[in-house]
């Protein structure tokens, strides 16, 4: 059971929760002899580049293999590979790609770099995650995708999105850059749709500091994205042709070594977070004015980026969303809010007046104009823990519980 003690809170004077340094939380990253041996043996290969090196392609090989995906092409980082994604679908001016409105600017900012235009749709109250309903009612002419997002690692309901997919003749792409090792009916994610991106940043549960990745089941679309990687060329083919338009997104030895040892430790720091995910539903399930994302059988394994709930300032006593972070953080918790709503950035704006302006006004979107009410009171109420807080014991876990139940006895 939880203490509801009567001292005085930390931002009132008490004593916090938890002393962070005295009982400092999991550090982030883990890593130890396996990755200096990885960066070692790549310093001392000489061979540095992903061209005509052994550890990024391994890596990509080994990583699809865990998302259960036949093909991975290696990239420089998880904006990249929602461009590549894009770029590899052919999907460019005059084109609409759907996303949620409750997500990181990658997922939107992709298609926008493509010249395709974003086409927002709200979000579900209950898993925060697009709304396959919305994603309907969204579709014109010009829809050629839609992009799930599989936000804090929670599988996005893919059995409606791939059903509306085939209906519509779309194209779906899953950005899983929080969701390395998410299942969805006993399959990770990333080629369950037509291409799947990762994202390898310092923050994510997989990480080099920057990196990322495109999964796929269908070969011509994953020899696709590794010409758009590496500057057009194709496969087999010539040094100097180049019979694609293309980029240079390639990932570097160092990196995919590293990855390729961290890999060896995410199986086991998934079942750690789920475990102590589910103690912490339990506990914040008891807590007046938390509200949980609701449970859902079709997903086996959710990856935990980050631990997410609603946080109801009337009943706990008025106090508003940035006050209770505030307290929390005061107790020793790491917490944060979370995105604004992704309309509203003035990227948007300056894309829709630039598409405009270069077409007479035949392609136009005022985004100043759109009001999605869930992804606002997500953007107003929702909480974020940090998924290393999840790598800890059962008493860390109880920490966070028993801070959460303080704050909410003091205020009320
Ligand atoms: C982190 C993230 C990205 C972008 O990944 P980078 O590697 O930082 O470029 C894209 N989409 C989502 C949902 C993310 O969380």
């Amino acid at each position: 059971m939880l203490i509801t003690d009567q001292e005085p809170l930390a931002i009132d004077g008490g004593k916090p929760v938890r002393d962070r340094h005295r009982h400092p939380w999991p550090r982030w990253p883990i890593f130890g002899h396996a990755e200096e041996q990885a960066l070692k043996r790549v310093l001392n290969s000489g061979q540095w580049w992903y061209v005509g090196g052994t550890e990024g392609v391994s890596f990509e090989k080994e990583f699809a293999a865990f998302q259960h995906a036949q093909y991975g092409v290696a990239c420089t980082n998880g904006t990249a590979a929602i461009e590549i994604a894009i770029r590899a679908l052919e999907i460019g001016y005059g084109d609409e790609v759907i996303v949620p409105s409750y997500t990181f600017i990658a997922s939107a900012s992709a298609p926008l770099m493509a010249g395709a235009l974003p086409v927002f749709v709200d979000v579900d109250p209950q898993t925060y995650n697009i709304d396959p309903d919305q994603v309907e009612a969204a579709i014109t002419p010009r829809t050629k995708a839609i992009i799930a997002v599989h936000l804090t690692g929670r599988p996005a309901d893919m059995d409606r999105l791939l059903a509306i997919a085939k209906r519509h003749n779309l194209y779906l792409i899953e950005d899983a850059a929080q969701a390395h090792g998410a299942e969805w009916r006993g399959r990770r994610v990333g080629a369950l749709g037509d291409l799947g991106t990762f994202s390898f940043q310092a923050s994510k549960n997989l990480n080099a500091g920057e990196g990322g990745m495109v999964l796929s089941n269908n070969e011509s679309l994953a020899d696709a994205a590794w010409s758009i990687m590496n500057v057009g060329r194709s496969r087999g083919g010539k040094w100097y042709e180049h019979p694609f338009p293309g980029s240079n997104y390639r990932m570097t030895e160092f990196q995919a070594a590293l990855l390729r040892a961290q890999l060896q430790r995410l199986p086991q720091q998934i079942q750690l977070r789920s475990r102590n995910a589910a103690y912490l539903r339990q506990l914040l399930e008891q807590i007046p004015g938390i509200q949980l994302p609701i449970e859902d059988e079709r997903i086996t394994c959710q990856s935990y980026h980050l631990y997410a709930f609603r946080y109801h300032s009337d009943a706990f006593g008025g106090h508003s969303l940035e006050e209770f972070l505030r307290a929390l953080n005061a107790e020793g918790i790491p917490s944060m809010a979370t995105y604004r709503p992704l309309y509203q950035q003035p990227a948007f704006a300056h894309h829709a007046a630039r598409l405009a302006a270069l077409t007479n006004g035949k392609i136009t979107m005022d985004y100043t104009k759109l009001h999605h009410p869930v992804c606002e009171q997500l953007c107003a109420e929702c909480v974020w823990l940090p998924q290393y807080v999840l790598l800890g014991t059962q008493r860390d876990v109880e920490d966070i519980a028993t801070a959460i139940a303080r704050i909410q006895k003091a205020w009320t």
